[in-house]
């Protein structure tokens, strides 16, 4: 758990519900958090599910692990304290967008269950759908496909702490919707997370 370094604050509750801010934008805010190995296929389907919705007129957006490590989190590498506070703001930022009524697409390794499951924590609290999507593929077929070449290198010795290779992926033992993309195509996985949202009333314009 963080610590809370600053004192004397207090929390400024505004003027504007939560629930006038979904009517203003016809949907529920949610995080959809996408976790699996390295080239498992989570910021492809996260950005291709992103596509469907902003062209069904929903507001979605795509927060992404390699793309949030060249700003927010620029300051953070790959240690396990790194990883857990790589998370612990990617949380926090995603239940700020769930709140305002956006869909966070969350594509992070995120390695660790205790890290997911404080992030799922953090949204449960404050009463917003966390939906968390394991993008299962195996090691052997993620390395096959390396787009980035990054399990060459850490099987070179050349990246070290890689999940995968030298550091662990604890797969979540129950999460809402459980793909497999050694076997499921793009376009069957992206359908599968838009059922499952549907299922959870997330599409309903109430
Ligand atoms: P991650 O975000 O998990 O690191 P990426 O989405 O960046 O993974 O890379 C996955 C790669 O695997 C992409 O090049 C993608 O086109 C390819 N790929 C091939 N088959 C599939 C599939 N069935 N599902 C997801 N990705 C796939």
């Amino acid at each position: 758990m963080t610590k809370q370094v600053a004192t004397n604050i207090t929390w400024h509750e505004g003027e504007t519900s939560r629930a006038e801010r979904q009517k203003n934008l016809g949907q529920k805010g949610a995080t959809v958090w996408f976790t699996g190995l390295s080239a498992s296929g989570k910021s492809t389907i996260a950005m291709a599910l992103e596509q469907v919705l902003i062209q069904r007129g929903f507001h979605a957006y795509c927060l992404d692990g390699d793309n949030v490590r060249h700003g927010l989190n620029k300051n953070l590498g790959f240690s396990a304290e790194d990883r857990a506070e790589n998370i612990r703001r990617i949380g926090e930022v995603s239940k700020l967008f769930a709140d305002s009524g956006l869909i966070a697409l969350n594509s992070f390794i995120s390695p660790y269950t205790a890290d997911r499951d404080q992030a799922r924590k953090i949204h449960s609290d404050a009463e917003l759908a966390f939906i968390e999507v394991f993008v299962d593929c195996s090691l052997e077929e993620a390395e096959n496909r390396d787009p980035k070449g990054l399990y060459k290198k850490a099987r070179a010795g050349e990246i070290k702490g890689f999940t995968g290779i030298d550091d662990p992926y604890e797969a979540p033992p129950n999460p809402e919707l459980h793909l497999h993309t050694d076997q499921q195509s793009i376009e069957e996985s992206v359908q599968a997370v838009l059922d499952c949202l549907e299922q959870r009333g997330l599409f309903k314009k109430d």
